[in-house]
């Protein structure tokens, strides 16, 4: 039994004013145990909601790390210094960091590595362009990115790994896949699991959509055999919709 997962990708949004309401709002809300709730916040918010995540069911993530410990990166923020900060979670390779930073695959693969060498469970995200979409080249996209993202990652780390299905096209147009697409295109990468790892692995990996999720759609995602939960953007900002994410995905 895979154990969903919402995870908000708050992008760049939310002072620690913000957050740090955001998350008292939260807390006065009661727990979804079969729901495994992150939330991904700017560097600067972390510490604040470190502090107030305590003792509560919500589970930190960040959105992007360097892969090495140290060193004159200037800018970058190391694996050590998200342990330090009591962060669970780390976004790899969304396609805004590949689009806008320079994100490859290569360098998405040594985040996954030096991740899981710190003991930090990435959420490594794959997806296809509204191009790459209509020229009917979804799978061999996908497959390219998640062999990729996990070359030389162990079997026994890969329990740790989320991976994240988001159609570029889909983020933040409000044009959100069909949850029927988005499933076979995960039962597709969960197929790509199972080529390197085995059947076992594959069926234990957790798999999330993301792209233009919201309340009113979630169930439907949810709903469907491959998908395991959802990395949300626009619609994680605000508690009660957060929220709300977290009882649709807790829905049958
Ligand atoms: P939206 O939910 O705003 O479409 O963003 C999706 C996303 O990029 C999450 O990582």
């Amino acid at each position: 039994m895979r154990t969903r997962i919402i995870a908000g990708n708050w992008k760049m949004f939310k002072t620690i004013a913000e957050a740090s309401e955001f998350a008292r709002q939260l807390r006065s809300e009661e727990n979804v145990p079969s729901v495994e709730k992150v939330v991904c916040a700017p560097f600067t918010a972390l510490p604040a909601l470190a502090e107030l995540f305590k003792g509560t069911p919500y589970v930190l993530g960040a959105q992007n790390m360097h892969y090495e410990e140290k060193g004159a990166f200037t800018g970058e923020i190391s694996p050590l210094m998200l342990k330090e900060l009591g962060v669970t979670y780390v976004i790899i390779g969304h396609s805004e960091r590949r689009q806008y930073f320079n994100e490859t695959d290569d360098t998405v693969n040594k985040k996954v590595l030096a991740a899981l060498n710190h003991g930090l469970k990435p959420i490594v995200c794959v997806g296809e362009s509204l191009q790459q979409h209509e020229a009917g080249q979804t799978e061999e996209v996908v497959r390219k990115q998640t062999e990729a993202a996990l070359a030389s990652v162990s079997a026994d780390n890969l329990v740790d790994v989320v991976l994240a299905y988001e159609p570029i096209w889909a983020i933040g147009t409000g044009k959100s896949s069909t949850a029927e697409d988005a499933n076979q295109t995960i039962a597709y990468i969960r197929g790509v699991i199972a080529d390197q790892y085995g059947k076992e692995a594959a069926e234990a990996i957790r798999i999330q959509y993301g792209g233009s999720v919201k309340p009113e759609n979630i169930e439907s995602f949810l709903a469907q055999s491959d998908i395991d939960g959802a990395l949300v953007g626009g619609a994680s900002l605000a508690a009660d919709s957060y929220l709300k994410l977290v009882a649709g995905a807790a829905a049958k």
